[in-house]
């Protein structure tokens, strides 16, 4: 159980005094539920409210925190384009508050005639009289010293103010605890580093911006905090899995052999090579637990499916997950014809299975007469038994967590384990997000495939699209038009796509269908099955066109608002096209204003097509500041890390976890005690259940 201490900094941020349930909806979309999720919400700047001059000596364009009385108030006239304003003065002289749009009433209360007040912004001169234009605090002169002072700046959402979310943090603060340290004393030691409190407190009352710096000790500490626990959680996940037995099997070849023939391509050498290497795994004593990696469109499932012959050929069955309803029946549909003129017998069991079709299938599957199972994680659930399940083949990992592959491998007595994706992880990231699993990678692309003509253009253009598309569909083009996340919220989302689909079905008629996360299975079965083989030739669509869906006849895809994608998912998106015999295009649309890092990621989409170029240049250019990027992009959510600069920490981390499970494995000592801590802090719980009790 997670020590008490902890509890109230996993309470929603409610808690804190000045947060409401509307303040805590917006800083839920940008920290999270928790008040430790707000807590991990490290400024990006800072302002310096220090300089408090006189008004005579006051320096125009600096930020100042002045001492005023209130002398007059001069309304705007009434069509408001005139500003309101508030003259004031101290000893030395006279100045002017400015407000345009101004609430009359609002504004009379907080400046009251005659009374003193403290108002800190930015100096300006206007008609060569001095003046703050809408100041950004405002106080009485009690709060000089708090206001006088250099204060962080936060990452916000519309809605949230840079006070509203201070003040919450200055809250949540105060309810951290003092916990028995964790780390190995001569590490701190050497590193410098504060304790876990003192650090947390630093990195928020940043008095410089070194201490923005993520090589800042106190921002190091953190970092390592948070790396030490996702490594001992993942080692602690992976002794668990080694210490059951594998099985060896005798692998007689042949189905190998009649597969392949079938094929009517040849493999990749890398292809090849990752098959050889799942072939090893399941003929040897211990279990497999093997990532295969390779970019969208390099062909994994075949590898998938030849490496899974000799279990079959072994006489037990193989479990197939992916992700989503239309990914299982798409590995269905491929998997049936990469073993044609086989009598292996697949079995498709999803949730739309129901009543007497649940009921046969599960059968099928407990009786073995299902020898490859092909699913979503319904599968695993209660009230399936399969007669023997020697593997299971997880597609697109990153949407599974450490969790259910546990779960996974728990139902067989030796599961070999092979999971899948298309997310290219930096060498650099394997083990943390990997820990130590055995990795074949996919690194080149089948013959023959042509390289994507990629074209950045701002929304301005659109209709010059419009037109370029209406000539590439009599050519007999099908289309993946996305319309992504505007807003963090569904509803605006999908009224975007609604629209685009409106739009569109006007001009060019029945070819345009539209799909998105709240239609239900069946409809979005339907609209697949028409853009692959019938008459809808333009698919409107939310974010998620469901990660690996393959099309070959697709050859275009339009992304909208490109410039609000990670790399990562711009990547993956664009590998839905280019995998059939004609020249396929992406276009990416921008809408302005674009930042320098959208600029920087859409240009490298114009310049490489290399899956694992794109990664290390996804984690070079994303600063702390680009929430989007890593939540996008596959990776778990590392909020205290900059892996371009704590690349250190991931080995020091590695050793240290080594070090500690070497001489107490069940995290018993006081030091242990004290990690089991730190796995809470990090809401790995699930590591530390997997220890003996204690
Ligand atoms: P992914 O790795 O994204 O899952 P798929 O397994 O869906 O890729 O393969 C993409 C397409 O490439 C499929 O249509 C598949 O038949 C084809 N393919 C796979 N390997 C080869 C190869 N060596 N040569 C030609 N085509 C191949
Ligand atoms: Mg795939």
């Amino acid at each position: 159980m997670r020590p008490s201490v902890l509890n109230r900094l996993f309470s929603p941020t409610t808690e804190l005094s000045g947060i409401g349930p509307k303040i805590s909806k917006l800083i839920e979309n940008i920290a999270g539920p928790n008040i430790l999720d707000l807590m991990w919400h490290l400024p990006t700047g800072i302002v310096d409210r220090t300089y408090s001059p006189l008004i005579c000596n006051a320096e125009n364009g600096k930020i100042a925190t002045v001492v005023v009385q209130i002398e007059k108030h001069i309304a705007g006239p009434k069509n408001r384009r005139l500003p309101y304003k508030i003259i004031c003065s101290d000893d030395s002289g006279t100045m002017t508050l400015v407000y345009f749009n101004a609430r009359r009433d609002y504004l009379e209360r907080v400046f009251p005639l005659g009374e003193i007040r403290v108002v800190s912004g930015t100096l300006e001169k206007y008609d060569g009289k001095l003046q703050i234009s809408h100041p950004d605090i405002i106080g009485r002169i009690d709060k000089l010293d708090t206001i006088k002072a250099i204060l962080p700046i936060y990452p916000l959402t519309r809605g949230l103010s840079q006070n509203v979310i201070a003040k919450g943090i200055k809250a949540g603060l105060n309810k951290i605890p003092k916990l028995d340290e964790w780390l190995d004393h001569d590490l701190i030691q050497r590193e410098k580093w504060p304790s876990w409190d003192e650090a947390i407190k630093r990195v928020h009352n940043p008095k410089h911006t070194d201490d923005l710096n993520p090589n800042s000790r106190a921002r190091q500490r953190l970092a390592y905090d948070q790396i030490l626990a996702n490594q001992l959680a993942i080692t602690l996940v992976r002794k668990q899995l080694v210490k059951r037995k594998g099985k060896a099997i005798v692998d007689r070849k042949s189905l190998y052999e009649k597969i392949h023939k079938n094929l009517p391509f040849s493999l990749t050498r890398s292809q090849t090579a990752a098959v050889s290497d799942i072939h090893r795994d399941l003929t040897s004593n211990n279990r497999m637990h093997r990532l295969l990696q390779g970019d969208v469109g390099s062909g994994k499932t075949v590898v998938a499916v030849l490496g899974l012959a000799p279990m079959i050929e072994a006489g037990m069955q193989v479990a197939f997950l992916a992700p989503t309803e239309i990914l299982a029946r798409q590995h269905f549909t491929n998997i049936k014809a990469i073993l044609v003129g086989t009598d292996i017998s697949i079995t498709i069991y999803t949730g739309q299975d129901k009543g007497q079709d649940r009921k046969v299938k599960i059968q099928e599957i407990s009786s073995g007469k299902g020898q490859i199972i092909i699913g979503t994680h319904t599968i695993f659930q209660e009230g399936v038994t399969f007669k023997n399940l020697g593997m299971a083949i997880i597609d697109e990992q990153h949407r599974f967590g450490v969790h259910q592959r546990l779960s996974f491998v728990e139902k067989g007595r030796s599961v070999d384990l092979l999971v899948m994706t298309a997310t290219p992880i930096p060498r650099t990231l394997h083990l943390t997000v990997y820990g130590d699993m055995d990795i074949s990678q996919i690194t080149e692309k089948p013959k023959g495939r042509m390289p994507i003509d990629t074209r950045v253009m701002s929304v301005d253009r659109l209709d010059e699209v419009f037109n370029a598309i209406g000539r590439t569909l009599e050519n007999g083009s099908k289309i993946f038009w996305i319309c992504p996340l505007i807003e963090d919220s569904e509803k605006i989302d999908l009224a975007a796509a609604k629209k685009r689909f409106q739009i569109l079905q006007k001009r060019f008629g029945n070819s345009v269908g539209l799909i998105h996360g709240k239609m239900n299975n069946s409809d979005k079965i339907k609209i697949m099955d028409s853009f692959t083989t019938s008459i809808t030739n333009i698919l409107v669509s939310t974010t998620v066109i469901e990660v690996g869906i393959d099309v070959p006849s697709a050859d275009i895809i339009v992304i909208e608002h490109a410039e609000r994608f990670g790399l990562a998912q711009l990547h993956q998106l664009r590998g839905r096209v280019g995998r059939g015999k004609r020249k396929s295009s992406c276009l990416l649309v921008y809408s302005k204003p674009i930042t320098d890092n959208a600029r920087q990621r859409l240009n490298i989409m114009r310049e490489t097509q290399d899956g694992f170029v794109i990664a290390e240049e996804d984690l070079r250019i994303r600063g702390s500041g680009d929430l989007l990027g890593t939540r996008q992009s596959g990776l778990p959510n590392f909020k205290l890390v900059d892996f371009s600069e704590h690349k250190r920490l991931l080995s020091i981390a590695k050793d240290d976890v080594k070090l500690v499970l070497n001489s107490d494995p069940d995290l018993k000592t006081k030091r242990g005690q004290n990690l089991r801590t730190l796995l809470y802090v990090f809401e790995k719980d699930l590591g530390v259940n997997l220890l003996k009790k204690s």
